[in-house]
């Protein structure tokens, strides 16, 4: 099934004022590849000034709360996302999963809550080394796969990031077999819980994705699109590995 690839970033803590000038290259980029969905998670406090600038580009959020509204200091929800400008966010980042010990359940709860209001999900599985060398990678990953997606999940919506932990700003990735055996037992894996409707969803790789090695693992089968951290911060970087995307 062909599926549109997807690039997107994720500047994380990352990123002032000044740094939106580089969405200007990032959206001249999207603009000419136009078979390519481009989107950037910038800090929650860029997501208005980013989409004034860049109206054509996707910006997105890097976290959202379960619950529409409430007493939830210092949370923001996905309508206030949406208020902002924001269409998209990412959820379950293993940072996130690590730092603020998010579960599954909390995953999926949130996924839900962006898709009520509206916005699109990134959700971002992904093993330890640990899992890997223990040969625990993929039975890790299907069972978060299974475990961070609400029940009436939708490829419409939706995209999944396999992001191996160990790969995460660490300038390692596994290599291209191991990528698409991956995604393999991902795409399994939503054979097994959505039947059909498993084939529409767009199976990004996130983990030290660069100019040099976008082409090959964008290339991989069942890999559509990437999930880039550093490499998203200049245009001078994220640009090739958009233009790897495009066909
Ligand atoms: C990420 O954290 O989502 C990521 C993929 O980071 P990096 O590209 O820097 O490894």
């Amino acid at each position: 099934m062909a599926r549109r690839k997807l690039v997107a970033g994720n500047w994380k803590m990352n990123g002032d004022r000044a740094a939106l000038a580089e969405l200007d290259g990032i959206a001249a980029a999207a603009a000419v590849h136009t078979d390519v969905d481009v989107a950037v998670a910038v800090p929650a406090t860029l997501i208005a000034g980013a989409a004034e600038r860049v109206p054509a580009l996707a910006i997105g959020a890097q976290d959202v709360h379960p619950a529409d509204r409430g007493a939830y200091t210092g949370c923001l929800s996905a309508p206030m996302l949406i208020e902002a400008g924001a269409r998209f966010a990412i959820v379950g980042h293993s940072e996130r999963r690590a730092d603020q010990c998010e579960s599954d359940i909390l995953v999926a709860a949130k996924a839900e809550a962006l898709h009520r209001a509206g916005l699109q999900a990134i959700v971002c599985v992904g093993e330890t080394l640990e899992q890997r060398d223990a040969g625990e990678a993929e039975r890790v990953v299907t069972a978060q796969v299974e475990g961070s997606l609400p029940e009436d999940v939708s490829a419409d919506w939706c995209a999944i990031a396999y992001e191996p932990i160990w790969a995460i700003g660490t300038g390692r990735t596994p290599t291209i077999d191991d990528v698409a055996a991956m995604h393999r037992a991902i795409r399994a894996k939503l054979r097994d819980l959505l039947g059909e409707r498993a084939d529409g969803f767009r199976l990004l790789y996130g983990g030290s994705v660069s100019p040099d090695n976008a082409a090959a693992l964008l290339d991989a089968e069942d890999v559509d699109g990437a999930l880039v951290g550093g490499a998203s911060l200049t245009a001078a970087k994220f640009v090739p590995i958009i233009a790897a995307a495009s066909r």
